[in-house]
């Protein structure tokens, strides 16, 4: 009976350990991205999952329009047939970050998987760009780490990049709704907004996608919010 006791008890404090702290880190972080966002009256559009054929081009001309730039973490899974597509979103000027290969859920695969797909991911970058840099900024697949995933950015500095508002691009496909980050970033003063730019079925998706950004451009003009990449929004300490 005590050894199931004990076993139970061990399974319990590595749950907290390998769950847990990392969730609280992720709460944390949040909280700090979004105290900075509106401290520095600043939104950072955020675009994941990409680079897609259709759409990313169509994200370009957008953010070229309004003369700003934006954070791509990219899918390095998506990056094969487009690398032409990284290069532009270089010499452009945004800033490219990574979102893993595979896009793998840290709290579903052994924790040796994801820090391979966090590798391949930063490695397929590289390989686009013709670089060895090897770490960009890093945002998670569903927003989860584990505590091996947390400990391996740590352990090689990667800045963590969470995000405040979501713009509902992949779950909430109500057109007239596009503006629901918009709004978010007026009430909040400031923001990272969460998109997506892969490409999907649906062109109607897509257009939700640049109406909630143009949404999004256009209060920040309204308001005189200074939009930034993710790494200038963190460059300065709350
Ligand atoms: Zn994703």
């Amino acid at each position: 009976m005590s050894l199931w006791i004990s076993i139970l008890g061990t399974g319990v404090a590595g749950g907290v350990f390998y769950f847990c702290l990392p969730w609280l880190y992720c709460r944390w972080n949040r909280l700090r991205l979004r105290r900075q966002a509106v401290r520095r009256a600043c939104v950072v559009l955020t675009l994941d999952d990409g680079p897609g054929r259709r759409l990313t081009p169509a994200v370009l001309d957008l953010l070229a329009a309004g003369t700003v730039k934006a954070t791509f973490f990219l899918l390095g899974r998506n990056i094969r047939e487009n690398q032409d597509l990284v290069r532009r979103l270089r010499a452009q000027g945004h800033e490219i970050g990574s979102h893993t290969y595979d896009h793998l859920h840290a709290w579903k695969v052994a924790p040796w998987r994801c820090v391979s797909d966090i590798r391949r991911g930063f490695k397929a970058i590289d390989d686009a760009l013709g670089v060895e840099r090897g770490r960009y900024p890093f945002r998670p697949p569903y927003g989860k780490l584990n505590l091996v995933t947390l400990l391996y950015l740590w352990a090689k500095r990667i800045p963590i990049a969470f995000w405040t508002t979501d713009s509902g691009d992949t779950w909430l496909f109500d057109g007239s709704r596009c503006d629901r980050a918009a709004t978010a970033v007026e009430k909040m003063g400031g923001g990272v907004v969460l998109a997506h730019d892969f490409d999907r079925e649906s062109d109607e998706v897509h257009r939700y996608v640049l109406n909630a950004l143009g949404a999004v451009l256009e209060t920040a003009k309204k308001r005189g919010l200074l939009v930034s990449t993710f790494s200038q929004l963190r460059s300065v300490r709350p």
